[in-house]
């Protein structure tokens, strides 16, 4: 196969971001000996933009700066120079959705919420292991995509999961490009018709193959702790703030997977689906296998804390 017949379908071509310049994805390229590509040596973000409700331009993104925080904490766990300060990516997203929004016919159809993707690789050197000797430059790149929440059906019913044993390695708390793990977990809910893979390391519940995972029990919160067998997401924060505003009591601790499997209410969490109710586990329904109470509570309380901050726009 030559490589332009392994080229992809990417219509209708967004503009990107790809070190400095700003071109069609179709026409944007790494050398092969970018570390991302060789190594999966670098990290990523995936920020929520919703557009306003009347389909006007000027989609507004949610909770950015823990998001800028993370890719930073992300960074420097991988020993990577952060390329630019939080004013410096907060312009670059900025500048890569309004080229977007000004696309006739583009990726962004009038009111379409998007994400911006944004990944940073150690740069391109000889191969070798251990980081390059000399200064090389990170790759930066960012997209903007369309995003799709979650529809009404699937907050109404409830998803399924399906559980697997976690096998990835123990530093889940760097948002890696290195997703292999993640991958074959998507893969496997994806092959038995789930919305995801709930992971267990151990017999104690870690995370979702792209989401964070919350039980009730008796009315009460509970998440594992941050570690470093999770990804700490923007929701799990944001979701400890709102339990303390509408009065849930939350409480971060080790979950069992008898916990798990008897527990009232599954939720779960990332950028792209909110917050989503698990009424199927496996093959068994969770609780009285219908969304429950707090995913109800929690769900307005997200959609009211997003209106207020990307200005009235929910
Ligand atoms: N865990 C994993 C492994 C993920 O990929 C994600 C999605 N980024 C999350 C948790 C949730 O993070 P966030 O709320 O920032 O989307």
């Amino acid at each position: 196969m030559t490589a332009s017949n392994a080229v992809v379908d990417v219509s209708p071509d967004p503009v990107v971001y790809l070190n400095g310049e700003m071109v069609p994805l179709s026409e944007a390229r790494i050398p092969v000996l970018d570390r991302g590509f060789i190594f999966g040596d670098g990290i990523y973000e995936v920020v929520p933009l919703y557009a306003p409700a009347d389909g006007d331009a000027g989609r507004a993104p949610f909770r950015l700066t823990q998001h800028f925080a993370r890719l930073a904490r992300s960074l420097d766990k991988i020993r990577i120079a952060n390329p630019f300060d939080d004013a410096g990516w907060r312009e670059l997203v900025e500048r890569v959705l309004a080229a977007n929004e000004a696309q006739e016919g583009g990726a962004l159809a009038p009111g379409q919420h998007a994400i911006a993707y944004i990944q940073v690789t150690r740069g391109v050197a000889k191969r070798t292991h251990t980081f390059p000797a000399g200064a090389v430059a990170p790759t930066v790149f960012v997209m903007i995509s369309p995003l799709a929440l979650p529809n009404d059906t699937q907050r109404a019913n409830g998803v399924r999961c399906v559980t697997a044993e976690d096998k990835r390695w123990l530093h889940c708390d760097i948002k890696s490009v290195s997703l292999l793990g993640n991958v074959l977990m998507a893969q496997h809910a994806a092959e038995n018709g789930a919305l995801e893979t709930i992971q267990l390391r151990d017999g104690m519940l870690t995370e979702g193959s792209s989401s964070n995972v919350w039980i009730v029990k008796d009315g009460v919160l509970f998440a594992p702790p941050r570690s470093n067998r999770i990804l700490e997401g923007i929701r799990y924060g944001l979701i400890e703030e709102l339990t303390q505003a509408i009065g849930i009591r939350f409480e971060a601790r080790e979950i069992t997977e008898a916990e798990l499997r008897d527990a009232d209410e599954i939720i779960i969490s990332s950028a792209t689906k909110e917050v989503l109710p698990v009424t199927t586990l496996d093959h068994a329904p969770v609780g009285s296998g219908k969304p429950g109470a707090v995913f109800a509570a929690l769900y307005g309380a997200y959609q009211q804390a997003k209106a207020v901050e990307t200005c009235g726009v929910a």
